[in-house]
C-alpha cells in the first residue's frame, strides 16, 4: 500500500518533515504502509484551510449541508466492503464485526445527521409582548481527535454533525489506524466537498494532536480517547475557553440478577465483555452476579467464552481477532499478572494464543478472573482488552456500590426479569448510559457520554447538534 498523505484544503499533500510512522497489521505484525509524522506546521496549514473555508460553508442552509452529508453517505456506502476490509486489517477486528458495526455505522452516521439537519427548526418562546427565537450558529473551526478501536465509526460520528452545523474541521485520527480516515478523505474528494471543509492531518498525539488542540484558531475540540490524554486535552483547551467534549475511558459493570433469563444473559454478557477483543469503551469488563446464581452463571459464562473462535480476522467464522499493538498486549497481560498478585484465580485464558500463520501478531486468549476484591486495581481500572473479572453480590445495594466503586462512569448493563428492579438499579448507577437486558443497543438520537473520569459533555442526536453549534437567542419586541 502507498504511503499516506495529509488532506488539506481539498488536496492530498506531503507533510512538512521527512519523518514517517510505520503502520503495522495487528494480526500479523506485517507492514501496511507509512503514515506521515506531521508536526505543528502541518496543523497550521490545515487550520488555515479550515478557517478560510468556514464563512462560505457556514452560510449554506441546513438542507444544503444535509445534501452534502447524504452524498458522502452514498459514496461511503458504495465502498462498504472496502471500509470493512481496511478496518479489519488495520485494527485486527473480525471482518463480520467490521462490516456490521464499523462500515454500517459510518454510513448511517452521515445519513442520520442529514435527516436531523433537515428536521432542525428554530425554537420559539413567545412572551406577551415579544417573541424569542433561537438560532444555532456554527462555532467555527473544530478539532476532531479519535482513537483506534472504532476508527471510522467514531470519526464519522464527529465529522457529520460538525460540518452539518456549518463548522469546518481538522481531523487527527489515531496513528495506529489511519486507513479508513484516509478512505473518508478520498470519498470527500470524490464527491467534491468544498475545499477546506474537512481536513486531515496524520501523526502522533504529541506532534500533531497537541498542537491541534492548542492552535489559537481552533474554536472547538471533540476528543475521544483515554482519560489520561483527556486530562492533557482539557488543560490545553480550557484557558482559551474552547468548546470541549471529552469521551473518555470506562470500567463498566454487567449486573446479573438470579431472576435473569440465563441463556440470553450469558450470551449478552459475553458479548459485552469481549466484543472487539474487549477494546470498546462500553465493554462490561466487571461482571457482578447475585450470589444465589453465581456458580451456575460462572460455569456457563466460562463455557461460552471458551467456545469463541479466535483467529484470522478475515475469516467469516472468527469471533475474536488480535489486539491493536504489541505494547497494548503487554499492558493487558500486565493486568493479568497483577490480578494473580492481587489474589485472583484464572478461570480461563490468561495466556497468549497465536493462530497458526499469525505468529507476528498480538494475540491473547479471552480471560475470566474470579476471587478479586471489588476494590482491587484489576476490578476498578480500565484494562481495555479481553479480560473480565467476576464478583458475587448479595443485595441490590451491594451491586450498586460495587458498580459505582470506580473513578469511571461511562456505561453499564443490568440483567433481570423484573423490569422495575432493572430500572431502579440502572438509575442508581453513576454512569451516562445503562442498558437493561441488552448491551450496545444504540439509538442514534439518545445522549452518549459519561460522568466522573469518563468525560465531559454529551454527543448524539440533538446533543451533537447543540455541541457543534452556538445557540443564540434573538428577542423581538412586538409593536
Ligand atoms: P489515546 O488517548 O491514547 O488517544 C486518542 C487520540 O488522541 C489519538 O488520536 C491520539 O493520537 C491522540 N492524542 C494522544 N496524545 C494527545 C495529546 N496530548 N493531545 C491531543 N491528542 C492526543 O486513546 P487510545 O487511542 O489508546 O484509545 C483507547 C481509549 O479510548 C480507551 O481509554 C477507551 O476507553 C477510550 N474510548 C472512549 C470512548 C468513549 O466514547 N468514551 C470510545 C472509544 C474509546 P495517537 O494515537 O496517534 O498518538
Amino acid at each position: 500500500m502507498d504511503d499516506l498523505r495529509n488532506y488539506i484544503g481539498g488536496q492530498f499533500v506531503a507533510h512538512s518533515s521527512s519523518q514517517w510512522l510505520d503502520n503495522l497489521e495487528p494480526a500479523t505484525g506485517s507492514h501496511i504502509c507509512r503514515v506521515p509524522l506531521s508536526d505543528a506546521s502541518d496543523i497550521d496549514a490545515a487550520v488555515a484551510a479550515a478557517r478560510a473555508a468556514q464563512p462560505a460553508w457556514g452560510a449554506l442552509s441546513h438542507s444544503e449541508r444535509a445534501d452534502w452529508l447524504d452524498r458522502i453517505a452514498d459514496a461511503l456506502e458504495a465502498r462498504y466492503e472496502e471500509v470493512a476490509t481496511l478496518e479489519s486489517r488495520d485494527t485486527g477486528k473480525p471482518i463480520t464485526l467490521a462490516r456490521g458495526v464499523d462500515a454500517h455505522r459510518s454510513v448511517s452516521n452521515f445519513r442520520f445527521f442529514a435527516g436531523m439537519l433537515r428536521e432542525h427548526e428554530h425554537e420559539i418562546f413567545e412572551m406577551a409582548n415579544a417573541t424569542n427565537y433561537v438560532i444555532n450558529k456554527p462555532v467555527g473551526v473544530g478539532a476532531l481527535i479519535t482513537p483506534w478501536n472504532l476508527p471510522l465509526y467514531l470519526l464519522s460520528w464527529k465529522v457529520a454533525p460538525a460540518i452539518g452545523m456549518g463548522n469546518t474541521v481538522v481531523c487527527k485520527p489515531s496513528e495506529l489506524t489511519p486507513l479508513t480516515a484516509d478512505l473518508l478523505m478520498r470519498v470527500i474528494d470524490e464527491v467534491s466537498l468544498p475545499a477546506g471543509v474537512v481536513n486531515l492531518v496524520h501523526g502522533d498525539g504529541a506532534g500533531a494532536g497537541a498542537p491541534l488542540v492548542a492552535d489559537s484558531d481552533v474554536d472547538l475540540v471533540s476528543f475521544t480517547g483515554g482519560t489520561a490524554t483527556g486530562e492533557k486535552v482539557a488543560a490545553s483547551a480550557a484557558p482559551a475557553f474552547k468548546k470541549l467534549s471529552l469521551e473518555l475511558g470506562g470500567k463498566n459493570s454487567s449486573i446479573v440478577f438470579a431472576d435473569c433469563d440465563m441463556e440470553s444473559t450469558v450470551a449478552g454478557v459475553v458479548r459485552a465483555g469481549f466484543l472487539n477483543q474487549g477494546q470498546v469503551c462500553l465493554c462490561g469488563s466487571r461482571v457482578l452476579v447475585e450470589d444465589s446464581a453465581y456458580d451456575e452463571f460462572r460455569d456457563r459464562f466460562v463455557e461460552a467464552v471458551e467456545e469463541m473462535r479466535i483467529g484470522d480476522p478475515s475469516d467469516e467464522a472468527t469471533d475474536l481477532g488480535a489486539l491493536i499493538s504489541e505494547s497494548h498486549l503487554a499492558k493487558v497481560q500486565g493486568y493479568v499478572e497483577l490480578a494473580k498478585r492481587e489474589g485472583g484465580a484464572l478461570l480461563t485464558g490468561g495466556t497468549s494464543c497465536v493462530p497458526s500463520g499469525f505468529e507476528g501478531g498480538n494475540w491473547m486468549a479471552p480471560t475470566v478472573i474470579e476471587g478479586l476484591s471489588p476494590d482491587s486495581r484489576c476490578a476498578t481500572e480500565e484494562i481495555f482488552g479481553p479480560v473480565v473479572t467476576i464478583h458475587p453480590f448479595s443485595s441490590e445495594d451491594e451491586a450498586v456500590a460495587i458498580a459505582n466503586n470506580t473513578r469511571y462512569g461511562l456505561a453499564g448493563s443490568v440483567w433481570t426479569s423484573d423490569l422495575d428492579k432493572g430500572r431502579r438499579v440502572s438509575e442508581a448507577i453513576d454512569t451516562g448510559m445503562v442498558w437493561v437486558n441488552t448491551w450496545l443497543h444504540r439509538d442514534l438520537r439518545v445522549p452518549f457520554g459519561g460522568v466522573k473520569d469518563s468525560g465531559v459533555g454529551r454527543e448524539g442526536g440533538k446533543w451533537s447538534l447543540g455541541f457543534f453549534s452556538e445557540a443564540m437567542n434573538v428577542c423581538v419586541k412586538h409593536d
